[in-house]
C-alpha cells in the first residue's frame, strides 16, 4: 500500500502519514455512493464505486483492493452474501469489509459480523467516523499484511503490494496466475488435484473445465523459468500438480 502525501504543516501528521488505500464501494443509492467517494476521497484515498454486486466482481477482477464497503440490500445479490463469498476467496479473504446498512436490529449486525464483515455501520452515518474506522482497520491490515510477506525458495510473495518476485525480479503475471501460484506457494509439498485448485483458487461452484489449470500452468512455468524458478511447480501424474523446492 503506497503512502498518502504526508502533511508538511503539520509534524505530528508527517511523522504519522495516513495510509492511501483502494477502496471499493458496493453501494446502490447514488446519493450515499458519492458521499462516501467524497470522505474518502478528501483524504486521498482511491474509491472504486460499484452499484451492485456485478460491478463489483468486474472492479475486483482487475484492480488490487485494501478495503471494501459494502450495502447490504443490494440489487440482484445481496451484500451480506457477497461478503460470504469474499471470505471463500483466496485473493480477497483477508481485505478489511465494513457493512454500510440501514439494517439496525442486533440480528442484522450479528449477522453481518458472523459472515465475515470486520466492522458494521448504520445508516445514516457520520462520514467523520467513517474514515476513522477505516483507518483503524487499514492500521491493523497493513500490520498483518507487512508480517504475511513469503519467501520460498527464489520466489517472494508480498501480499501487501500484490506482486511476486523471482529471483528479485518481479514477475509480469494475470490475475488469475497470480492467485494460482500464491495458494501454492502457501500451500507447498501438497498435491492439488485439477477440482481442488477450481475449488480453491477460481472459487467453489465455478464451471471452469479442469483443463484450464494446465493453461495456467504452462503460463506461469514460461513466466517463471527465464527467472531461474521453473522448477517450483510439479507435475504429479494423474493426481494434479504440487509447490515444492528441490
Ligand atoms: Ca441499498
Amino acid at each position: 500500500m503506497r503512502l498518502c502525501d504526508t502533511n508538511v504543516n503539520n509534524p505530528t501528521l508527517a511523522r504519522k502519514p495516513n495510509m492511501c488505500a483502494h477502496i471499493l464501494t458496493v453501494e446502490d443509492e447514488v446519493a450515499i455512493r458519492d458521499m462516501v467517494s467524497f470522505a474518502l476521497e478528501r483524504h486521498g484515498h482511491h474509491v472504486h464505486p460499484a452499484g451492485n454486486v456485478t460491478e463489483a466482481r468486474d472492479i475486483m477482477a482487475v484492480q488490487r483492493l485494501d478495503l471494501a464497503i459494502v450495502d447490504w440490500m443490494l440489487p440482484g445479490g445481496s451484500g451480506l452474501e457477497f461478503v460470504r463469498a469474499l471470505r471463500k476467496d483466496a485473493l480477497f479473504a483477508s481485505i478489511p469489509v465494513i457493512m454500510l446498512t440501514a439494517r439496525a436490529e442486533e440480528q442484522d449486525i450479528t449477522a453481518g459480523l458472523d459472515a465475515g464483515a470486520d466492522d458494521y455501520m448504520i445508516k445514516p452515518f457520520s462520514p467523520k467516523e467513517m474514515h476513522s474506522r477505516i483507518k483503524a482497520l487499514l492500521r491493523r491490515s497493513q500490520d498483518y499484511q507487512d508480517q504475511t510477506q513469503l519467501v520460498r525458495g527464489p520466489l517472494t510473495l508480498d501480499s501487501a503490494a500484490h506482486r511476486l518476485y523471482a529471483n528479485g525480479e518481479e514477475l509480469a503475471l494475470g490475475h488469475t496466475e497470480f492467485k494460482l501460484l500464491s495458494f501454492l506457494m502457501k500451500h507447498p509439498d501438497r498435491v492439488y488435484s485439477r477440482a481442488q485448485l477450481l475449488d480453491h483458487v477460481w472459487g467453489p461452484g465455478t464451471f471452469i473445465e479442469e483443463r484450464t489449470v494446465d493453461v495456467h500452468i504452462l503460463r506461469l512455468r514460461k513466466s517463471l523459468k527465464p527467472l531461474g524458478a521453473g522448477s517450483v511447480l510439479d507435475t504429479v501424474r494423474g493426481v494434479g500438480y504440487r509447490f515444492t523446492l528441490k
